[in-house]
């Protein structure tokens, strides 16, 4: 990587829905090659973060910088294309098409592909391929996206998003609503593409996966930042422990 700086830097983000200010003037930094948690209770405005970073709604104020590059007046598909990803807190497969099927998608100019018009080429369908196999579901290619467990939906979801080649992938709550036999798998996936280079920025209730998986931990509370670090100063703060933890 050439440029300088953080992979993400948020300043001064702020997002108002009439009265309610859901982030309020949020400043957060996601450093290449981490694996950086976002934690906080519910309502404290993560997704909200998630949504003014990916574009999907406009921030009120504030900038969003990606990879050196401003980029909170783009739209979300362009964000996409410089190689910002993300998962949902709710899968959003077509449970009626194979696996295979949506992990090919998404094309990179923000559309999606309709399985008729716009062929699927042998290196991309290899790609697909090659991609199901790193998330451990190579077996389930030619089937129905409906009929896997939801941890597995989870997968394709990331093996779709991982077909863009993005540099950071935001993963909202990866292991909520997940089959504690597939947590594992999980984990260990996103450890594996982190190595691979690969930059994360993760909400995730499960305290003890995100204590054990992500460095650092930044901890929200009311639209902002209260407390950010390390694993072990976090699981210690007093701070969080009271907003949060120990709720
Ligand atoms: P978290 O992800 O931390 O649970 P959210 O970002 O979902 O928090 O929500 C933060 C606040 O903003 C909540 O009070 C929520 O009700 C409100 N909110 C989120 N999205 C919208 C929306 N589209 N319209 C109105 N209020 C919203």
């Amino acid at each position: 990587d050439a440029e300088p700086g953080p992979l993400l830097t948020v300043r001064g983000v702020t997002k108002r829905f009439g009265g309610l200010t859901a982030v309020d003037g949020a400043d957060l930094t996601v450093e290449r090659g981490s694996i950086t948690a976002l934690i906080g209770p519910n309502g404290s405005g993560k997704t909200t973060l998630f949504n003014l970073i990916t574009g999907t709604m406009p921030v009120d104020a504030g900038t969003v910088t990606f990879a050196g590059r401003r980029i909170d007046a783009l739209p979300p598909w362009s964000r996409a294309h410089l190689g910002l990803g993300r998962t949902f807190q709710v899968t959003r497969l077509f449970r009626d098409m194979t696996v295979l099927q949506n992990v090919v998608a998404p094309l990179p100019d923000g559309r999606l592909r309709t399985m008729f018009a716009d062929a699927v080429s042998g290196a991309e369908a290899a790609r697909a391929r090659d991609l199901l196999g790193i998330v451990g579901l190579a077996d389930f290619a030619a089937q129905q996206a409906g009929a896997l467990s939801y941890g597995q939906q989870k997968l394709v979801e990331l093996a779709q998003v991982l077909m863009l080649e993005p540099r950071l992938i935001l993963l909202d709550e990866p292991a909520g609503g997940v089959n504690p036999s597939l947590l594992g798998r999980i984990t260990e996936v996103i450890r594996e593409l982190n190595r691979a280079g690969v930059t994360f920025l993760v909400v995730e209730h499960n305290i003890p996966m995100v204590l054990d998986l992500c460095d650092p931990v930044h901890v929200f509370a009311r639209g902002r930042p209260i407390a950010s670090g390390p694993p072990e100063a976090i699981r210690a703060d007093p701070v969080v422990l009271d907003a949060y933890l120990g709720e």
